[in-house]
């Protein structure tokens, strides 16, 4: 044999092994659990040629039920089912063709943690912070550069990555306790491998991976039980609508039905209400769904079987390996609404007390209640999600304190949002906001009149709903001169080494911050110790001369809100709110601790709310 001879068979031997081992690249889920009510598992099989071998599977308990295959020779799906006496171990599922093992994938049945399925979720009990993970700290710097990663760190660029991080979370626990809030929404944290703009997360190029920028799948689970033990709750962001061009399925899809396609890019209108719209034309509602979100992000087509399952069962792996305490769902209305439906029956079925959020961005009450479990629609859509963003309060609040009091507008028009809620099933199901990582910051459309500011934090933390606060409100964040997302999702001030300032200390903040960061950790944390603000029964009267006033009350206590949206002082008789007063001699005044001995006239300084515990 001559040398060169050699060489090419030192070569073709270690080569035939490692493709005889790894004909299998991927299954997902990658592990599962046994004891779920559900006893089926279907597994995504991706490998070269893959669907020429035939499958076993040997562990008892564990079987085999169905192979299918599909367009592309380079997927299997396989349908197993996992008895309820089958216990946690690991099975052996091989691959053969032609009689000779191709592949072998050791697939892990995990054990349950005790009480997964009666975890308790996110309720009108909560404050909500939301924070963009690239934005707020950078916890480690050795992830900054990431082998393989398609974009790298560039700070100086407003869309590029700022090396925020998981670590960086972390690091701010006391942080979030001694502002009060008592759960995390935090933009999405998987693999979003794109060229560019994937700091926001919303492109997956892998459905089971948290960004290697961000951390580990292990670094959020730490993430996850470190903040359990402080009675933080952890909202995870899921996108089932579309993926990222990135994704690894991209270059070899199951099938071409996989994503809807069209001839040339095509758009969604983003006009989520040709659904409930009785006169919608056919073409409206079919760009709606099947366009394109964006060009770097295809449209999933979850009418497809196999994608459904994919879509479900990541989910329910997620909420078992994070230990998750609620979703928080992108793009609601674009997926196809039965399979978003079957998603939240599922889940329910598993963790009866689970709560997701939807994102159904509409301008109505009736439109964003259409959505809500338990809504009676016309069409007999049955939605099963729980929880659903209030838009519309959201809408009407960004102008209620800007405007001229009339007859419709001003602070009226939070007065009418609310008396629309006969539209919803749950409203106290409701997520309330006065801005998000998607829209102007509410400081900066309120021409930075921090008073406003103040008065929207009062409002949704003392009205029917779940608040949810965005990261940097707290601290006077600020969009500045800046335009487009990015100067919404700026890095949080001292969450990066060698930064001019740290606003996560008191000593750091300025005055007018420190001023905002007081005013909304009292509240928050007065609001987290009192029951009737969260499930009390709600009651308001007619605004009039820019003055509203409403009721939190139940057996045990009553809690009045005045809002003066006069640039003035008032001085209020209150004779008009009889009906609650009369049971009462005295109150405290929340904010400034105030006691209040006459209960039959009221001050209240202008642009400001007061909230009072009766007495
Ligand atoms: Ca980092």
């Amino acid at each position: 044999m001559t040398p060169r001879y050699t060489l090419f068979f030192l070569l073709l031997l270690p080569l035939s092994i490692f493709s005889q081992n790894t004909v299998v690249e991927k299954v997902e889920p990658p592990f599962w659990w046994t004891g779920f009510k559900n006893t089926d598992l279907q597994l995504l099989v991706y490998g070269r040629n893959i669907a020429s071998s035939s499958v076993t599977v040997d562990y008892p308990g564990f079987v085999l039920k169905k192979v299918h295959k599909v367009e592309n020779p380079n997927y299997l799906f396989l349908d197993l089912t996992i008895s309820s006496g089958a216990r946690p171990g690991i099975a052996t599922i091989q691959f053969k063709a032609k009689d000779k093992v191709v592949g072998k994938y050791l697939y892990e049945l995990k054990a349950r943690k005790k009480g997964s399925a009666q975890r308790k979720s996110f309720t009108s009990h909560d404050v909500i912070y939301l924070l963009m993970p690239d934005r707020f700290a950078n916890g480690e710097t050795s992830n900054d550069f990431s082998a393989g990663m398609a974009e790298q760190l560039n700070r100086s660029n407003l869309d590029g990555r700022h090396g925020g991080d998981i670590k960086g979370i972390m690091d701010h626990l006391d942080y979030f306790q001694d502002l009060g809030v008592t759960a995390l929404w935090i933009n999405p944290l998987l693999e979003n491998n794109q060229e560019k703009y994937s700091y926001h997360g919303y492109s997956t190029t892998d459905y089971y991976l948290v960004d290697p920028r961000f951390g580990t799948n292990e670094d959020y689970l730490k993430l996850s039980d470190a903040l359990h033990l402080r009675g933080i709750k952890l909202i995870k962001d899921m996108i089932f609508n579309h993926c990222g061009s990135g994704h690894w399925w991209m270059k070899d899809l199951p099938s071409a039905e996989w994503i809807n396609q069209w001839p040339e890019f095509t758009r969604t209108n983003y006009r989520a209400s040709t659904f409930t719209d009785p006169y919608a034309s056919q073409a409206d509602s079919n760009f709606f769904v099947r366009g394109w979100f964006d060009l770097t992000m295809p449209d999933l087509n979850q009418a497809n079987p196999y994608l459904k399952n994919y879509l479900i069962q990541n989910s329910i792996w997620w909420i078992e390996y994070a230990g998750l305490d609620g979703i928080r769902q992108d793009t609601y209305p674009y997926p196809f609404k039965e399979m978003m439906a079957e998603w939240c029956k599922r889940l329910n079925d598993e963790y009866p007390e689970f709560n997701i959020v939807g994102e159904c961005w509409l301008n109505y009450p009736a439109s964003v209640a259409y959505w809500q479990k338990g809504s009676v629609n016309k069409d007999g859509y049955e939605s099963s999600l729980p929880t659903v963003f209030d838009f519309p309060l959201y809408d009407a609040l960004n102008k209620a304190f800007q405007e001229p009091e009339s007859w419709n507008t001003g602070i009226v028009r939070l007065y009418e949002i609310l008396a629309q809620d006969f539209s919803y099933p749950n409203p106290d199901n409701l997520v309330v906001f006065a801005d998000n990582h998607d829209v102007g910051r509410f400081l900066d459309m309120q021409n930075s009149d921090i008073r406003k500011q103040k008065m929207a934090m009062a409002f949704i933390l003392t009205t029917r709903g779940i608040p949810q606060i965005y990261y940097g409100t707290e601290i006077l964040m600020s969009a500045g001169t800046d335009k487009g997302d990015a100067s919404r999702r700026k890095d949080f001030p001292g969450g990066w080494a060698g930064d001019p300032q740290n606003a996560f200390t008191e000593v750091g903040r300025t005055k007018a911050q420190s001023d905002m960061y007081n005013y909304l950790k009292k509240l928050i944390h007065w609001r987290n110790s009192n029951e009737v603000v969260h499930t009390g029964k709600f009651r308001h009267f007619i605004p009039a001369d820019g003055i509203y006033v409403y009721f939190r009350y139940n057996t045990k206590s009553t809690v009045m809100v005045v809002i003066n949206n006069n640039e003035a002082e008032k001085n209020i008789e209150t004779g008009r709110y009889n009906e609650f007063l009369k049971n009462f001699k005295s109150g405290n005044e929340i904010i400034s601790g105030k006691k209040l001995d006459d209960l039959s006239k009221l001050t209240v300084p202008g642009k400001s709310v007061v909230i009072i515990e009766l007495k």
